[in-house]
C-alpha cells in the first residue's frame, strides 16, 4: 500500500489541545463528571446560536438521542436522504421505526423536497435532512413541508458545524439537531456528538437520558426512565473546547482550498462538483467531484486509483442506502439521482492542515491522465 502524502481528512490537534487535554488529566476529571462538558456544550449551543445544546458520545447515539425523545417508535416512518452515511438511518432502526430513503438533488447533492413530499404517508413522523458533506440542505422548503404535514425535523448537521442557511447556522432550524466530533469531522474530539435543540423539555429530558434516566440532585440511584450511557467525558469536552477555539480557522482553511480546488479545475472537460445554493454557506467538510468519463477521459474508479497511487487519499461518494446489504430487506427503492452522483462522485483531500500548495499537488495529479 502506498503512503499517505495527502489524506482525505485527518484530525488537526496543536499545542492547544495537549494543554486543555493534560489540564483536564490533572484536574482528575476523566470520566463524565467535571466541569468541562458543560462548558463546551455552552460555548457550542452560544456558537451555533441554539438554546440548548447536550453532549454525546458519538453523532449516531444524538440521532438515536433524537428519535426517542420525540417519540418516535414502531409503526412509524422516518424519512432520509439515499445519499448519506448509514449513521443517519441506523437509529431509525434502533427506535423500531422504518426508514423511507427519497432521492437527492442533483446539484446539491441533498434530499430533494419534492420527494420528500412525494413520500409522505399517513404513518410518516419525521424527516432527517443532512447537510452533505457540509452543504446546507434546502431548509426554507423542507421546513414548510414539515409544517405542512405535522412532521418532525431532526437535522443531520453531523459533517456541517460551522454551515450557514440565510446566515443562520444549520442544525437549529429543525426540532432537534446533531453534529459529530468523530476524528475526520470538522472538530473531533476523539468520538463525540452534539444534541442541540431551543425546547427546554426536550434539553432537559435529553440530559436525563444521556445519563441512564437518572433523577439529578438525590442522593439514590433513582431512574425515571430507561436511558443510555451516552455521555461524553470531561477529557474529550476539554479537546472539544480546545478545537472550537480553532474552528474558525479550520473553516477558513477549507474554504479557501475548495475555492481553489474550483479555480483550478475550472473549465476542466468532464469534471463538476457539489452546488451550495443561493442561501447556502458550506464547512466544506469534504470538497467533491463528479466526474465524467466520456469528457474526462477517465472514469472515476480509474482516477481514484491513480490518484491513491500518488499517495493522495480519495473516497468514493457515500454507497446509496437502497445499495447497502444491510439495509437489503428493508425495501428501500432505488434513487436514480442517488446512483449517479454515487458512480461519478470522488472525495478529495481536504484536512484543515492542507496548504495551498497541497491542493496544487492534488490537482497537478489528476489532471496528468
Ligand atoms: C459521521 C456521521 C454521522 C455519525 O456520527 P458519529 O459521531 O460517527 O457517530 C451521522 N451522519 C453523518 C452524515 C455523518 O457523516
Amino acid at each position: 500500500m502506498t503512503s499517505i502524502r495527502i489524506p482525505l481528512d485527518a484530525p488537526n490537534i496543536g499545542e492547544l489541545e495537549k494543554e486543555y487535554v493534560l489540564r483536564a488529566l490533572e484536574s482528575g476529571y476523566v470520566s463524565s463528571i467535571g466541569p468541562l462538558v458543560s462548558e463546551f456544550e455552552g460555548r457550542f449551543a452560544g456558537y451555533v446560536g441554539a438554546r440548548y445544546a447536550v453532549a454525546t458520545v458519538n453523532g449516531t447515539a444524538a440521532i438515536h438521542l433524537a428519535l426517542r425523545l420525540l417519540g418516535i417508535g414502531p409503526g412509524d416512518e422516518v424519512i432520509v436522504p439515499a445519499l448519506t452515511f448509514i449513521a443517519t438511518a441506523n437509529p431509525v432502526v434502533y427506535v423500531g421505526a422504518t426508514p423511507v430513503v427519497v432521492d437527492v438533488d442533483p446539484l446539491t447533492w441533498n434530499i430533494d423536497p419534492d420527494e420528500v413530499e412525494r413520500a409522505v404517508t399517513d404513518r410518516t413522523r419525521a424527516v432527517i435532512p443532512v447537510h452533505l458533506y457540509g452543504n446546507p440542505a434546502d431548509m426554507s422548503r423542507l421546513m414548510d413541508i414539515a409544517r405542512r404535514h405535522g412532521l418532525y425535523v431532526i437535522e443531520d448537521a453531523a459533517e456541517a458545524l460551522g454551515a450557514t442557511y440565510n446566515g443562520q447556522h444549520v442544525g437549529t432550524f429543525g426540532d432537534i439537531g446533531i453534529f459529530s466530533f468523530n476524528g475526520n469531522k470538522v472538530i473531533t474530539t476523539g468520538g463525540g456528538g452534539m444534541l442541540v435543540t431551543n425546547d427546554p423539555d426536550l434539553a432537559a429530558r435529553a440530559r436525563l437520558l444521556v445519563n441512564q434516566g437518572r433523577a439529578f440532585g438525590v442522593m439514590e440511584y433513582e431512574h425515571l426512565e430507561i436511558g443510555y450511557n451516552f455521555r461524553l467525558t470531561n477529557t474529550q469536552a476539554a479537546l472539544g473546547l480546545a478545537q472550537m477555539e480553532r474552528l474558525e480557522q479550520f473553516l477558513a482553511t477549507k474554504r479557501r482550498n475548495a475555492s481553489l480546488y474550483r479555480e483550478l479545475l475550472n473549465k476542466v472537460p468532464g469534471l463538476g462538483w457539489q452546488q451550495e445554493l443561493h442561501e447556502g454557506r458550506s464547512s466544506w467538510w469534504l470538497f467533491s467531484i463528479l466526474v465524467n468519463p466520456n469528457d474526462f477521459g477517465q472514469d472515476r474508479y480509474a482516477l481514484a486509483r491513480r490518484l491513491q497511487g500518488a499517495g493522495i487519499q480519495v473516497r468514493p461518494l457515500f454507497l446509496p442506502l437502497s445499495r447497502q446489504p444491510a439495509y437489503a430487506g428493508y425495501g428501500l427503492k432505488t434513487c436514480p439521482v442517488a446512483e449517479s452522483l454515487h458512480r461519478r462522485g470522488l472525495n478529495l483531500p481536504s484536512a484543515s492542515f492542507l496548504t495551498e500548495e497541497d491542493v496544487r499537488y492534488v490537482c497537478q495529479v489528476l489532471l496528468e491522465r
